[in-house]
């Protein structure tokens, strides 16, 4: 029989590492959640005996395809797309759509990987798979998106299906883009099939509550993790990395609960504003305007803007990184920490870098990792596909509760899992465990497959 020797684990890993050579994401993700594996083995040696690490680590499928367009000077682009299908024990594989130039095969592993763990602890008949393209939506008119999207799903559609693969948004891809990617779809397989796609607009298939869904179930969780040291969020300082989908909804939710949103940011810099960020100019700038926060400051008296300047230096009891991978380091993670936080709940996925969750662990702060934070986004996709497969549309009341019970057992199971297997208080060990253990007996359950 195998035992579980922290060897045994590093070797995997090492495997994972030269079977992929330059996905430094990718193995950053694999590596976070392998150290977290060694009690499962012990507890389960038959997961040893199976391989199951090892299977989890492979992407079932990987496809990689040209996206040719042309801009509206009638320039020719070439783009590469993606769509790494994962694992599909529990369901249809499930995961956004990121476009942003930095994407490559690295990237879109990392996000598939850590989406298999994190659909496993919704609950939900969701398996994972994550995609995207190497295209910059910035500065591009409508007509040039609805290009892009159309010679994307063009490829990508033949790879989809309500039962086979799942797309949704990610970064650069929202409503108005599931919007021209649903719409080359159904034009290609003459199929009104709504539950191919998630994030739809509502109207035509989408859910209530799926846009706000990230944001408000990150910050439910966060509500969760404060609830057990007898704490809340009413009158609490916070920051929120970003100003898009995630952040936004973020800051709405954080204000509902009494707290006060103090500064936002997007990649050229941070707006902070003592008195609390207005958030309907946010959503004017971002969301209908589509231009930068720096903006902001020419609105709204006492608001200051730092360009290129780093948001974890703004004192809050409560951060929220709801904006990329790896924006908050060892350095920044010791600034919040000095600064009084006491609570961290990832929005993004893998904001934090291995050094700077290291520091939220030895400080004993509550520290809410994206794979469990930030599953309200997608749980709420699986919300909008039972819609979908009864033909109905729920409530937006209805969905919230929904949303806020899955984000309750989400925090419970994980906070469970950490004492069970003599990490309490840990919700890394407890989400990457809760999340393992679900895949995991359905991939035995299923056979060699
Ligand atoms: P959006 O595209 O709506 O917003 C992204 C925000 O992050 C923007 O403000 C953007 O600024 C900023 N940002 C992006 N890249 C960088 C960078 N390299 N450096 C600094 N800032 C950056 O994306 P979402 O809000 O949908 O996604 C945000 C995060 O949440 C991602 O990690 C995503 O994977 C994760 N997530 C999203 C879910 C969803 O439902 N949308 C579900 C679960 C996780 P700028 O505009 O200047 O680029």
């Amino acid at each position: 029989m195998s035992t579980a020797l922290p060897e045994q684990i590093e070797a995997i890993f090492q495997q994972v590492k030269a079977r992929n050579p330059g996905e430094d994401e990718f193995h950053q993700a694999v590596k976070e959640v392998l150290e977290s594996l060694g009690p499962v083995l012990v507890k389960y040696p038959e997961f040893s005996d199976q391989k199951i690490i090892e299977r989890i680590c492979e992407p079932e499928r990987q496809i990689i395809f040209r996206v040719p367009w042309q801009d509206d000077r009638g320039e020719v682009h070439i783009n590469r797309g993606f769509r790494v299908e994962f694992n599909s024990a529990l369901g249809p594989y499930k995961g956004g759509l990121r476009f942003h130039p930095s994407v490559y095969l690295g990237i879109i592993k990392f996000l598939g990987f850590e989406q298999v763990f994190k659909n496993a602890l919704t609950g939900m008949p969701i398996g994972g798979g994550k995609g995207g393209a190497d295209f910059d939506p910035k500065g591009r008119s409508d007509s040039e998106i609805m290009r892009f999207c159309q010679s994307f799903m063009t490829e990508l559609h033949r790879h989809l299906g309500e039962h086979t693969d799942v797309p949704a948004g990610d970064i650069g891809v929202g409503g108005r883009e599931i919007g021209y990617l649903f719409g080359q779809y159904k034009r290609l397989t003459n199929r009104y099939e709504s539950g191919v796609l998630t994030g739809k607009g509502i109207g035509w298939g989408g859910s209530l509550v799926r846009k706000e869904a990230t944001g408000y179930g990150a910050v439910y969780f966060v509500r969760e993790m404060l609830k057990v040291r007898k704490d809340s969020l009413d009158g609490k300082t916070c920051v929120v990395s970003g100003a898009g989908n995630v952040a936004i909804y973020t800051i709405e939710k954080l204000h509902e609960h009494g707290a006060r949103v103090v500064a936002c940011s997007d990649s050229h810099g941070v707006i902070i504003v003592e008195k609390g960020i207005d958030l309907d100019l946010v959503k004017q700038l971002k969301e209908v305007e589509r231009r930068r926060i720096a903006d902001y400051a020419g609105y709204r008296q006492g608001a200051r803007y730092l360009a290129g300047g780093t948001i974890w230096e703004v004192p809050c009891q409560v951060a929220m990184p709801s904006a990329t991978q790896n924006e908050l380091n060892g350095r920044d993670a010791r600034t919040l920490v000095r600064n009084g936080c006491i609570a961290i709940g990832e929005g993004a996925n893998m904001p934090t870098t291995p050094e700077g969750i290291r520091v939220f662990l030895d400080a004993g702060i509550a520290y809410g990792p994206g794979k469990a934070a930030n599953a309200g986004g997608v749980a709420t996709s699986a919300l909008e596909m039972q819609q979908n497969a009864s033909r109905d549309s729920w409530s937006f009341e209805f969905t919230e509760q929904k949303l806020d019970s899955i984000m309750t057992g989400i925090h419970a199971a994980t906070w469970e899992t950490a004492e069970e297997f003599g990490a309490p208080g840990n919700y890394v060990i407890g989400a990457n465990i809760a999340g393992f253990i679900r895949v995991a007996r359905a991939m035995e359950a299923l056979g060699l497959i």
